[in-house]
């Protein structure tokens, strides 16, 4: 099953594509962590990448299309994959229905994060991960088990994203409302948008994805 979860930032799509990965192998394919890998990595590209992300902008149609089709072929998304972080634009979500055709693919289902915007700050600006295995965190909704331990791989570093200040979530916000929200008219017309209540707790909103997924 090949899935995309579409919301806003800090919605709550990445923590649920970890829990589609654990549970029942979907490849989580994030475009923001494959951004940071690059990132990380001080390449060209990585470079420009943190640029783009760091003031709240979104990367060329054109590369994050190249990115997602070069993952997509890879043998892991034969079991099927979570779409997190992509498309971000109709041009993107174009982009996604050429490649998936001419791979053969089918895109089963997009997911729509319903949430209301005045909770996302806090939601952003309070998560981090653990630097090991990537398992994510948030200092008020999601601590872990044991204070400092990953419940996950047991690592004991952690890492806030440099985009979560809350200068940057607000553009990060308006770009979504501006350049994303327009592609969920586009799945709707297809007949496979269905949307989650991403206000409900983490355990909550999973049982409704399994539910629409069956
Ligand atoms: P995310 O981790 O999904 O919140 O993505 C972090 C940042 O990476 C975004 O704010 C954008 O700057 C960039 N980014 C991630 N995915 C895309 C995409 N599909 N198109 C354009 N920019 C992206």
């Amino acid at each position: 099953m090949n899935i995309i979860l579409l919301g806003p930032p800090g919605s709550g799509k990445g923590t649920q594509a970890q829990k589609l990965q654990r549970d029942r192998g979907m490849v989580q394919l994030s475009t923001g962590d494959m951004l940071r890998a690059t990132v990380a990595s001080g390449s060209a590209l990585g470079q420009r990448a943190k640029a783009v992300m760091d003031a709240g902008e979104y990367m060329p149609d054109d590369v994050m299309i190249g990115i997602i089709a070069e993952r997509i072929a890879q043998p892991d998304c034969a079991k099927g994959f979570t779409l997190d972080g992509f498309p971000r634009t109709v041009v993107q979500a174009e982009g996604l229905d050429r490649m998936m055709a001419q791979k053969s693919l089918t895109l089963d289902t997009v997911i729509e994060f319903k949430v209301d915007e005045s909770a996302l700050v806090e939601r952003i600006s309070g998560r981090y991960t653990c630097a090991g295995c990537g398992a994510g965190y948030h200092d008020k909704f999601q601590c872990p088990a044991k204070p400092g331990i990953c419940d996950i791989c047991g690592g004991t570093e952690f890492k806030r994203r440099t985009d979560d200040r809350a200068e940057t979530v607000q553009a990060r916000l308006d770009k979504y409302n501006e350049q994303t929200a327009p592609i969920l008219p586009y799945y709707a017309a297809k007949g496979i948008l269905r949307a989650v209540d991403g206000m409900a707790d983490i355990d909550e909103v999973y049982r409704q994805i399994v539910k629409i997924l069956g």
